[in-house]
């Protein structure tokens, strides 16, 4: 199975997708996940992408296409993957396809996850994610047991920069801009089917195997 999980900021691609990657045992390939993990171990591509991220904008295509051209060819991607956050412009749509083009291989599904607008900004203000597992709760929606602690792996929660409410407008305006155009390329191509994003994480998984499990 190869997935593209497609969406707004907040509308809980990351969630999914970890859940995806556990129930079908294929690798979650996240670039935010990846460029964070650069960050913290302050590697030449971390300080770089470091200001851009924490503005809300995004990092350049080279880097972000180097990063998961790494991780898809990997033997463990060989029998599917499931892509969160990425591509997130037109330019890496083209590159990945021509990518999967010439390795024979196709996207199964682009899922595009949709929340009402007004839920945004709360969902990622409220987010708390875990620095070490990487496990994302919510102050209200989804605490953890003990506040502040992650249940997985007990390390101390973090905000992450971009999601306090002064950079949140504009990763909204970065994805209206730059990423949304990709809704109507996936349309085009016949694989882009749209996604309930609301209510519990649970349902919410329903929904997508339901629509993985349909075709
Ligand atoms: P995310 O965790 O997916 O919200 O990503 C966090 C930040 O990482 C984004 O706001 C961008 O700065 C950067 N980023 C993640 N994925 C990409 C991508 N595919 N292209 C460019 N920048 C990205």
């Amino acid at each position: 199975m190869r997935l593209v999980l497609l969406g707004a900021p907040g509308v809980g691609k990351g969630t999914q997708a970890e859940l995806v990657s556990s129930q079908f045992k294929i690798p979650k390939i996240s670039t935010g996940d990846l460029l964070r993990e650069a960050v913290r171990q302050k590697t030449t591509l971390g300080i770089q992408a470091k200001d851009y991220m924490d503005r809300g904008e995004l990092v350049a295509d080279e880097v972000v296409i180097g990063l998961v051209q790494e991780k898809l060819s990997l033997p463990e991607a060989a029998k599917g993957f499931v892509l969160d956050g990425f591509p997130r412009t037109v330019t890496q749509a083209d590159i990945l396809g021509r990518w999967l083009e010439s390795e024979h291989i196709a996207l199964d599904h682009v899922l595009y996850v949709v929340i009402p607008s007004e839920h945004i900004v709360d969902r990622l203000s409220g987010r708390r994610s875990c620095p070490a597992c990487q496990s994302v709760f919510h102050i209200t929606s989804c605490p953890p047991k003990l506040e502040g602690i992650c249940d997985r792996c007990g390390a101390e929660l973090i905000q992450r920069n971009d999601d306090r409410r002064e950079t949140v407008e504009s990763r909204m305006l970065v994805y209206t801009n730059q990423t949304a155009p990709l809704i109507e390329y996936y349309k085009e191509k016949n694989i882009l089917t749209e996604l309930d994003g609301f209510g519990a994480v649970d349902s919410v998984h329903a929904r997508l195997v339901n629509v993985l499990t349909q075709v």
